[in-house]
């Protein structure tokens, strides 16, 4: 069988606005550049001692690479933006020597390319915002459809799976993660529960399905027999009745899970990050907590939850399309882009998305613009056409951020997600974080 080729639709519609973005793609990312590109682009600058002297200080070479993909890496400037952006914030390199010359990192942004088995998986990267714009704003924007190869740029691949019988838990990611997929699309439930579905599935499986699972080399047949009625189960409408009354009915400490989002947002704070990002998070905490403030005696996390819920009913009923559609896509994406098979189980990696989730709803909730919104629109039949595009805004600015600043740091990433996976119950902590959606 010949090789195929897929793309989450946005990416089809994805053109580059250059010198019309109002970001610049590198600005506060960690840019690895691959070996073949270091060498092409000191074989392009030789001769020119000005420029060979600028490649020498701002492409060093990375003391702890793992292999060919990060060999160097470029050097940001206190700002943390790339140096050989000119003053209308392009790349000099590309200008001056062509495309050819740019590392896979650069070339590719914000192309995410993966392979599993014979298959090219295509989607993008939130971090710029018109991949987040097309992504999250669009209600057809994340089918899977084909595509050929020219949307394979260098014919790069990223990360790829094999799957052979000696990796039970990659064997599935097929069959999984299309159970995933289904459950976030099943909109006749909430988004909450149909997250809280996901973690109920991830923690059944969850007892013979991980990473290094010795029980399907014990008896595969038996193991596969039970990963297909757990996958079949999720069609029940009994289910679904069932963990519908469980999840709202159980008391839930979804306060703490606030609270630990708002910590960690606190402490990426202490990190070099992009300036517009820093000063969102720092009013979005100063907001929430000066609201809990007033609320007088009690918990501060319990104070700010009550905002927080607060905040939600209202955009929520204002709103709620736009952000079922935002959290839906954002879901579709992490599931379809990032496999789970990067966490040990399945839970794990669903709790991560939960994570994610909460703290985009809290900075959105937060953030000045929806803030003045929510003042306006307190005793407003509905919104009007210009405030739903600062709302939309709002979203973007915020999702963006987040994912910029968050999900392209991976030394901090790996301990906010350690921190919300070590747990006791795993399970509970999953079901505290839906309740933030
Ligand atoms: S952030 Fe996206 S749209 Fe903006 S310049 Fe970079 S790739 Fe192009």
């Amino acid at each position: 069988m010949g090789t195929s080729r897929v793309a989450l639709k946005y990416m089809t519609r994805f053109r580059c606005l250059a010198d019309k973005c109002e970001d610049t793609c590198c600005e506060g990312l960690n840019v690895d550049v691959d070996r073949l590109s270091y060498e092409r682009l000191q074989q392009a600058v030789a001769g020119n001692a000005t420029m060979q002297d600028k490649v020498t200080r701002l492409v060093v070479l990375n003391a702890s690479a793992t292999g060919v993909r990060d060999h160097a890496m470029l050097q940001m400037d206190a700002a943390g933006c790339c140096g050989f952006l000119d003053e209308k914030k392009l790349c000099s390199l590309q200008s001056t020597y062509g495309e050819q010359v740019l590392s896979d990192s650069c070339a590719l942004f914000p192309r995410s390319i993966s392979q599993v088995d014979e298959r090219i998986e295509l989607s993008g990267s939130l971090a710029c915002p018109e991949v987040a714009r097309l992504c999250l704003l669009s209600d057809d924007s994340v089918g899977i459809v084909d595509i050929d190869a020219s949307a394979q740029p260098r014919g790069y691949v990223g990360k790829q799976l094999k799957k052979t019988k000696t990796d039970a838990y990659g064997f599935y990611l097929d069959d999984v993660r299309s159970l995933l997929l289904r459950i976030l699309t099943v909109s006749e439930y909430p988004l909450s529960l149909r997250m809280a579905a996901t973690a109920h599935f991830a923690h059944r499986i969850g007892e013979f399905y991980f990473r290094g699972s010795p029980e399907f080399d014990k008896n595969w047949q038996a193991c596969e027999k039970r990963m297909r009625e757990e996958i079949e189960m999720i069609g029940q409408p009994e289910l679904w009745t069932d963990m519908k009354e469980q999840f709202f009915g159980r008391r839930h400490f979804a306060a703490d899970a606030l609270a630990f989002v708002a910590s960690a947002l606190d402490s990426r704070l202490k990190l070099p990050a992009p300036e517009r990002f820093k000063g969102l998070v720092s009013s979005v905490l100063a907001h929430y907590r000066g609201e809990a403030g007033k609320r007088g005696e009690g918990r501060p996390a319990d104070a700010m939850w009550e905002v927080y819920e607060q905040r939600y009913t209202l955009l929520s009923k204002h709103f709620g399309a736009d952000l079922e559609r935002l959290f839906h896509h954002y879901g579709f994406q992490y599931w379809f882009r990032d496999w789970y098979t990067a966490s040990d189980r399945l839970l794990d990696h669903a709790i991560k998305l939960l994570g994610r989730m909460g703290a985009i709803r809290f900075l959105i909730g937060g953030h000045p613009d929806v803030v003045k919104l929510a003042q306006e629109l307190a005793s407003a039949p509905a919104p009007s056409k210009e405030q739903r595009d600062r709302f939309s805004r709002a979203m973007i600015e915020a999702v963006q951020g987040f994912v910029k600043a968050v999900e392209h740091t991976p030394p901090y990433l790996r301990i906010v997600d350690n921190a919300l996976t070590s747990t006791e119950d795993p399970f509970s902590q999953a079901l505290n974080f839906a309740r933030l959606l």
